[in-house]
């Protein structure tokens, strides 16, 4: 037997490690099957090169929790290591190691914390048991090592009867660290950081109901396996020609349990060089709230979990989807802010942006008719990716569809050339009309319809911010929300329709109408239309509107505060009624007259509400009288 005393050079590193990362103590677990699965994956390899000239036999590794002498065992078939090794790895190489990443946590503890506290290694046992025994047999012809270490830089190092191979680590847990003494404890954070590591994971035995022989011999029988926690395959490690579109989605309900609708597609990532990535990212149907969805995407190094934090690798826009992205090359050991700086964690994002581009173009060309019907459940993120990287905007021009309220969906080259005849105005601007709301806006839509112009329907919430950096990136092209003003107005052709009024009668009829309307609101607005459009109505300003509506969804809003709701009351000086109005006899009745038309122009525009709208009601009834 040998003692000896690790090397410190921090003075106590031992309650570094338990007080440390005092929130996340379950890491231990992680780390330790990581190992386990190294020694693992290592033996194979020299099996398979002959270095090693013992058989591999699907080895697997086993936890085993014993509540009663308040131990928890972690088993491997691996390698092993002879009391040499077990002096250099773990009492130099690993300490030095752990050491360092506690040098270094502490600095980087101050601003978002390193990812997962991903590296302390095999001293992360120490944070939650009081002490620690190894006990391993390396696949070499040599005894055993037992070593064993109680949390002082003190440890023992002696032989072993141990003959099979592998290693046993014993934690003899801490009285502030039962819960890792329950098996359900254990289980669910086996199933959270090691559900798809390479190496079968024992966790007790369950019993299975089999049924033997067929027909009327069929009977059932019950049997006990060995109870293994994880898929040592999972999908995204396979090649995707070897994948069928079930094998994908029943791999998506491996992920999210919980998740009973079917992807809409997904795609597969692989690529070795100038970084490793394999991953599937899925495309889920995306409600309109836009912050429900995120923190859905996990991502795992070696297949071992790491965060579901994916803020900094993933672009934003893509934090709506859902998957796994599994690579070695994201440095883990560094906080958030060192990471959003990475040369090869740029690399990664932008490679990411380019296949989710790449794929819904293909999917756009290979099938355009499946590819309009999923559109309204994808645009978010399409949209919010147009908006948020340029890159992907580009590339977006080729599958961005804009929907008419016809049921048409075009891309934005075929809008314009649908358009450009009929919508192009006298300076030569292609002014585009859309809808936010088919019922709401129906009349409106009517109105330009009759003109023949093409109404698409944009509804989805940051529209307003992509027809600001569409209209800033194609040229001559304006988009106009079908109620920004009376039809005639929204394309500006040169032919305007003569006035019938004098103008005396205008001013007299301005000073009427704006008796009645509240003048903070609504500003009044003579127009020449044809007789046959609507005597009275209104409208809202594109520009005010789609201010308002940024500030609503977040940066771009030009205007500190609450944003006033502006308005225009159009009155069509053409319109028989408003010659009827100023024929009137009577002030009371001419007010009378007004105020019903104003009323209908707002319920058109949904606008009267409450009182308004009962005393509204209660006179129309008076008038059918
Ligand atoms: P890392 O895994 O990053 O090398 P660790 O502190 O986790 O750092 O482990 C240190 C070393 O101890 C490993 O590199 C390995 O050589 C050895 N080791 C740890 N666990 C085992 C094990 N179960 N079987 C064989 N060797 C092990
Ligand atoms: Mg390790």
């Amino acid at each position: 037997m040998s003692t000896g005393k690790i090397n410190v050079a921090v003075e106590n590193i031992f309650p570094l490690i338990k007080k440390f990362l005092y929130s996340d103590h379950e890491i231990f677990l992680r780390e330790l099957i990581s190992n386990a699965t190294d020694a693992t994956l290592k033996l194979k390899h020299l099996t398979q090169i002959e270095e090693a000239k013992v058989a591999y036999n699907n080895p697997q590794i086993e936890v085993k929790v014993d509540k009663k002498a308040k131990k928890l065992h972690i088993i491997d078939q691996g390698v092993g290591m002879t009391a040499d090794e077990v002096n250099k790895y773990i009492n130099e190489v690993a300490f030095s190691g752990a050491e360092e990443f506690l040098e270094q946590y502490k600095d980087s503890a101050k601003d978002s914390g390193i990812i997962g506290h991903f590296g302390l290694g095999f001293y992360s046992a120490f944070m939650v048991a009081k002490k620690v025994e190894i006990i391993s047999k390396s696949y070499k012809d040599e005894p055993a090592a037992h070593w064993s270490c109680d949390g002082s830089p003190e440890f023992t190092l002696e032989k072993h009867d141990k003959t099979d191979r592998g290693t046993e680590i014993i934690l003899h847990i801490d009285k502030d660290s039962k819960e890792f003494l329950e098996e359900s404890k254990i289980r669910t954070l086996l199933t959270k950081y090691n559900k798809f590591m390479p190496i079968p994971i024992k966790l007790g035995t369950k019993e299975i109901t089999k049924t033997e022989g067929e027909g009327e011999d069929a009977k059932e029988i019950k049997e006990v396996v060995d109870d293994i926690i994880n898929n040592p395959s999972p999908a995204w490690i396979k090649k995707p020609t070897d994948l069928e579109d079930e094998d994908y989605n029943s791999f998506y309900r491996e992920l999210y349990p919980m998740q009973f609708e079917d992807p809409l597609f997904q795609i597969h990532l692989n690529v070795d060089y100038p970084f490793h990535l394999t991953g599937i990212l899925y495309f889920p149907k995306i409600t309109q709230d836009l912050n429900v969805q995120k923190d859905r995407i996990q991502l795992y190094q070696n297949q071992v979990f790491v965060t579901d934090n994916v803020e900094g690798i993933v672009p934003e826009f893509l934090t709506m989807l859902r998957g796994v992205i599994d690579s070695p090359d994201i440095p883990l050991n560094v906080s958030r802010s060192y990471l959003q700086a990475d040369g090869n964690v740029k690399k990664i994002s932008n490679y990411i942006t380019r296949k989710v581009a790449d794929k819904l173009k293909s999917l756009f060309k290979k099938d355009r008719k499946s590819f309009q019907d999923k559109w309204n459940d994808i645009k978010v993120v399409i949209e919010y990716g147009m908006l948020s990287e340029d890159k992907f905007f580009e590339k977006a021009k080729d599958f961005a569809l804009y929907p008419t309220t016809s049921g048409e969906y075009l891309t934005i080259e075929e809008l314009k050339e649908k358009t450009k005849d009929a919508q192009t105005d006298k300076d030569g601007k292609l002014v585009q009309l859309y809808a936010s709301n088919v019922d709401e806006q129906h009349a409106y839509i009517e109105a330009a319809k009759a003109k023949g112009y093409t109404v698409l329907l944009l509804d989805s919430p940051i529209v307003g911010h992509l027809l600001q950096k569409l209209e800033t990136s194609e040229e001559n092209i304006s988009f106009a929300r079908v109620d920004a003003d009376q039809v005639d107005k929204l394309i500006v052709k040169e032919d305007t329709t003569p006035s019938k009024l004098s103008e005396e009668n205008q001013n007299k009829l301005k000073s009427l109408v704006e008796d009645v309307v509240p003048q903070t609101t609504y500003t009044v607005q003579l127009e020449s239309m044809d007789s046959q459009a609507m005597p009275f109505m209104i409208t809202q300003p594109e520009f005010m509107r789609r201010m308002k509506e940024m500030q609503q969804t977040g940066g771009g809003g030009m205007f500190g505060g609450n944003m006033p709701e502006m308005y225009n009351l159009i009155v069509n000086v053409n319109h028989p009624l408003v010659s009827q109005i100023l024929e009137t006899k009577t002030k009371k009745k001419q007010d009378r007259l007004i105020k019903q038309s104003v009323d209908l122009a707002r319920l058109s525009q949904n606008l009267l509400k409450g009182e308004e709208l009962t005393s509204f009601i209660n006179r129309s009834f008076e008038l059918i009288k």
